[in-house]
């Protein structure tokens, strides 16, 4: 099923030189580019994107930490679509967000060996690289906070096509 799904660059991933090869990790799995961006995002902007259910999940200081965290820095902002964009995105990054719980081939369990743990002690979000919608619906109301005047590039990926065409 083709959708868009919204992916955003963790502060931590500019600090380490990882963009390139996170976004080519991305781009290995098919999915097309459909906007990009780089920003410093307001406390408002990040506050909305971590809202109240992520102090639900994990606590008010891990939401503040969040918000701190994306707010203070640079992050990159995406949209990506393609067939299965959500899941497909959710499996590049890694089965957990603990770094420590994920497997070897997944971005957060090759690039990052930071540990809820670790983060803990620290009082800081943890540094997972990426961050990545994690249903359709969450998706689309992310693109919408990120990018809401965009118009989204609409292009070929021949190889992927290639692929579809194959598979009928
Ligand atoms: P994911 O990023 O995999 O969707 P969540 O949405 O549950 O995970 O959490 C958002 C982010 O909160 C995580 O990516 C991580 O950076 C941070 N986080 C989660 N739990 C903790 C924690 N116990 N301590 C610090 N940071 C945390
Ligand atoms: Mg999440």
């Amino acid at each position: 099923m083709t959708e868009r799904t919204f992916v955003m660059l963790k502060p931590d991933a500019l600090h380490r030189g990882k963009v390139g090869e996170i976004i080519g990790q991305l781009e290995e799995t098919g999915l097309q580019i459909a906007a990009i961006d780089i920003r410093s995002p307001s406390k408002e902007l990040a506050r909305e994107h971590y809202g109240p259910e992520i102090a639900e999940r994990h606590g008010e200081d891990v939401r503040e930490n969040l918000v701190e965290y994306i707010s203070e820095f640079t992050v990159i902002p995406m949209v990506l679509q393609g067939r299965n964009a959500v899941s497909k995105v959710r499996d590049t990054m890694g089965e957990s967000f603990d770094p420590m719980e994920c497997s070897p081939g997944s971005i957060r369990g090759d690039l990052s060996s930071y540990s809820t743990d670790a983060a803990t002690e620290e009082a800081i979000a943890i540094p997972n690289l990426i961050h990545g919608a994690e249903s359709a619906e969450a998706a689309e109301n992310e693109i919408d906070l990120w990018f809401p005047e965009s118009e989204f590039a609409a292009y070929e990926r021949p190889d992927f096509d290639y692929i579809n065409d194959i598979l009928g």
